[in-house]
């Protein structure tokens, strides 16, 4: 049987480190016990306040609220940028890598403070005022940082929507959010390939009449559709305005910007995050989950249209001083080998990204990987989903020459900011958990009626008590946000997500809790049974779902995708029943496996269960909301393809 090995913080590491184990502990309860002194301290350290605040925090989680720093005053943008300008002025604050190797530059913080003044300066001359929404619909370039930037300096609340939407996708967010501004490019380009994003824009706002103004960045030169009086260049408005903008001072609770879920579980949720409480959450955990040290090169490949792009690409990195490196293109192209080539290329030492590109890139083969050197490389993390072991393994060996430690961050776009993580010189690793809470994150794992369980246990994750970055409300419908979050458990966060805590107080996130299975009494996550799938040679990844069953009431249905070079086959099929029966147990083995070319993801790359779930059940009428699947496409051959027919 697979067995789980423990990495123990290396020598190296902990020298290195802002933190050990003791500081860890020390600070963990100080967040803990003494919350006002401790958040009160962290807030003056990271940010820059230009009134303080009369009282640190106040919450009612029953109703879903809570304000931190109240009264305080201070603006993301000068935080981002101005304050960095006397001492980094020329310190790069964002390195692009365009689409083609070839394609790259360089934007100091000087450079920065000028774009963003002047974008700032063309919303103000189009009558964007403080609490305006206006939506970002971009491609990977510096400019999607501009504007989001350029957004915080006024006022204006940003709600950037992933560049790989659809037309009517993008029509439903700038429709609940009811901006009035669109920030777009002609065209974006990922993988050599296209993506029409002004035509997206024109088709999206048939069905949006206050949409004034769509300001359009020049990235290809396409031919595109053009409005005379709604219409302008991003490049021809900057030009004809001023260099210099003030910032707007904001409230501590003014809203920062609208981001939309995944969609994961169903129909995105529209969530708010305000000022102060989540900058100081994303620079803090960017601060030490990354142990970012002054002068490094920190690489989040996440898309900005994400949370984690916000958080990890954009706004702690940022705040933090630090150089962010922005990747407009894919890992597989030109080939497999080009994350590593960018590593090598800009001397890159904290790489962060998602297991479903650690799959993708550990089923193309070790050469794409060891051709390039990752000698900067000093730190790996991952974020998204669970990881399975056997990915984590290759990842630390492979990627980081076992040099590296993983950060394996769980965290939601509720959440704002990374939540249960290790810390690179005070956490030991198990492969596969996301370990500890962040400071002043109390989790606990409760069970179907609310009741905590204490130990070594499996539940449903809460979060006991408010954390700065918290999601403020579902925009324009805070009964959802009280349904959704804080009405299963009273006076709780509830995540949706199932986890187990080991003996050493580790949390193992197991999946969603609508996910969980129940096999003859036997409740079993998701994540275990598709590890151990994972696990098998001929496994390239693999998504289970529940379907009814008259004895065991529900039994196990495996969607898998077999390594490429590997052909399905009915002894294959048995031998992973047995091989998953060894490593989790016999009331764990699949009653159906189904192969498949692929798996129906969301755009972020998540693998969406639930319309599994309705395959595996022969439910065809009730798919629910897939305005977010990356590929259709799938879904029919899945279909197509079924075993569990009535
Ligand atoms: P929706 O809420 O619309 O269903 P979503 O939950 O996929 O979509 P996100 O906020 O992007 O949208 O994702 C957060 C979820 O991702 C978490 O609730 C968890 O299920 C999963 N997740 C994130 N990081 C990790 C991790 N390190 N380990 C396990 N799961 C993770
Ligand atoms: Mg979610």
């Amino acid at each position: 049987m697979y067995k789980i090995e423990n990495h123990l913080v290396s020598d190296a590491t902990r020298a290195y480190a802002h933190l050990d184990e003791a500081g860890y502990q020390a600070m963990y309860r100080q967040s803990l016990e003494q919350p006002e002194q401790f958040w009160a301290e962290q807030a003056k350290r990271f940010l820059t306040w230009e009134q303080p605040w009369s009282k640190v925090h106040e919450s009612d989680l029953s109703q879903g609220q809570a304000a931190w720093f109240i009264d305080g005053k201070l603006n993301v943008s000068v935080n981002c940028i101005d304050r960095h300008l006397p001492s980094r002025g020329e310190q790069t604050a964002i390195i692009w890598e365009g689409d083609e190797p070839t394609d790259d530059a360089r934007i100091s913080y000087r450079e920065l403070h000028e774009k963003v003044c002047r974008l700032a300066n063309v919303l103000k001359a189009r009558g964007v005022k403080k609490g305006d929404r206006v939506c970002l619909y971009m491609p990977m370039i510096p400019e999607a940082a501009y504007a989001m930037l350029a957004c915080a300096r006024i006022g204006a609340v940003h709600s950037v929507v992933f560049g790989g939407f659809s037309p009517d996708a993008l029509r439903d967010r700038i429709l609940d959010a009811d901006c009035q501004v669109v920030i777009t490019a002609d065209e974006g380009v990922r993988g050599s390939k296209k993506v029409p994003l002004k035509q997206n824009v024109e088709k999206a706002l048939k069905d949006c009449p206050n949409v004034h103004s769509v300001v359009t960045v020049q990235r290809t030169g396409a031919d595109i559709p053009w409005h005379e009086h709604r219409d302008l260049w991003y490049h021809d408005a900057i030009a004809g305005v001023s260099a210099d903008c003030a910032a707007e001072p904001m409230d501590s609770e003014d809203p920062l910007f609208i981001l939309y879920t995944s969609g994961s579980t169903g129909k995105p949720k529209g969530v708010l995050h305000t000022t102060g409480g989540y900058l100081l959450g994303a620079a803090m955990t960017h601060h030490y989950v990354f142990d970012y040290h002054e002068g490094e090169t920190y690489w989040c490949t996440a898309d900005i249209g994400w949370i984690t792009g916000h958080s990890y690409i954009v706004y702690g990195p940022l705040c933090n001083g630090a150089t962010t490196l922005m990747f407009e293109g894919v890992p597989t192209y030109p080939d497999a080998s080009r994350c590593w080539q960018v590593v090598d290329k800009h001397k890159v030492n904290i790489f962060y990204t998602a297991p479903t590109a650690i799959r993708a890139l550990m089923a193309k083969g070790d050469e794409y990987v060891t051709s390039a050197s990752r000698t900067s490389l000093r730190l790996l993390g991952s974020v998204g989903e669970p990881i399975n072991p056997e990915a984590w393994e290759w990842y630390f060996h492979v990627v980081g020459d076992s040099r590296c430690p993983i950060v394996d961050t769980w965290w939601q776009t509720e959440t704002g900011a990374i939540m249960i993580t290790p810390l690179p010189g005070a956490t030991n690793l198990k492969p596969g958990s996301a370990t500890r809470p962040f400071f002043g994150v109390e989790p606990a794992l409760v069970d179907p009626e609310g009741n905590e369980l204490e130990g070594p246990a499996s539940g449903n994750l809460i979060i006991k008590r408010s954390w700065p970055s918290q999601i403020r409300t579902v925009y324009g419908d805070h009964q959802r946000l009280i349904d959704t979050y804080f009405s299963a458990y009273k006076g709780v966060y509830f995540t949706g997500d199932g986890a187990r805590r080991d003996e050493d107080g580790y949390y193992w996130i197991t999946g969603r809790v609508d996910d969980v299975l129940n096999v003859s009494g036997h409740r079993i996550g998701t994540a275990e049974v598709e590890s151990a799938l994972v696990l098998h040679d001929a496994v390239a990844e693999a998504a289970v779902v529940g379907c009814p069953h008259d004895i065991k009431g529900q039994a196990i249905y495996a969607f898998v995708m077999p390594m490429h070079d590997i052909e399905p086959s009915d002894a294959l099929v048995a031998e992973l029943k047995a091989f998953v029966a060894e490593q989790v147990g016999a009331f764990a083995r699949p009653e159906f496996i189904q192969w498949t070319p692929g798996l129906p993801k969301t755009r972020s790359g998540k693998i969406m269960r639930r319309i599994l779930r309705k395959i595996a059940c022969d439910e065809l009428d009730t798919l629910g909301d897939t305005s977010t699947l990356a590929d259709p496409s799938v879904v029919d051959e899945l279909i197509a393809q079924r075993l569990n027919r009535a």
